[in-house]
């Protein structure tokens, strides 16, 4: 699997791994809208050092950016990601059942080989294509 075929989701399933995500931050730990909150919301800090507030969802990948330090993370995925399967859960990873948990996790990994066999795919009538036009280069000579 080549760099382009890689998605943050696969890395960011637990509430652990989206913690680590986060490189930079507005607001401090006290605020209502603090790194823990985000990562206990379900997520994980794809931003830069010129957009550093935007983040994604492990699981419905909506991503946002603009936070106020007094949002409340999970309200905000609520509000925009009203069909996610983790916010209408609405719980933190540590409240949800086993079976609740590895339905999320299905959900992501079934995303990530549809993604996959998609770009698979699509590279390989790419190449069938070349390979056509290279015979209908030689029969013509
Ligand atoms: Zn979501």
């Amino acid at each position: 699997m080549d760099q382009e075929d890689m998605d943050l989701r696969d890395y960011c399933i637990l509430e652990s791994q989206r913690l680590e995500t986060f490189k930079s931050w507005p607001f401090k730990a006290d605020a209502p809208c603090c790194v823990s909150k985000m990562a206990e919301a379900g997520f994980y800090w794809c931003g830069n050092e010129h957009e550093i507030d935007t983040v994604a969802c492990f699981v419905c990948g909506k991503s946002l950016d603009g936070w106020d330090a007094n949002d409340d993370p999970w309200a905000e995925h609520k509000k925009h990601a009203p069909r996610c399967a983790f916010v209408n859960l609405g719980r933190a990873e540590k409240d949800l059942t086993v079976a609740e948990w590895l339905e999320l996790v299905i959900q992501i990994k079934t995303y990530l080989i549809n993604k996959q066999y998609d770009q698979m795919r699509k590279k390989v009538v790419k190449y069938c294509e070349r390979k056509r036009e290279e015979l209908i280069k030689s029969i013509k000579g």
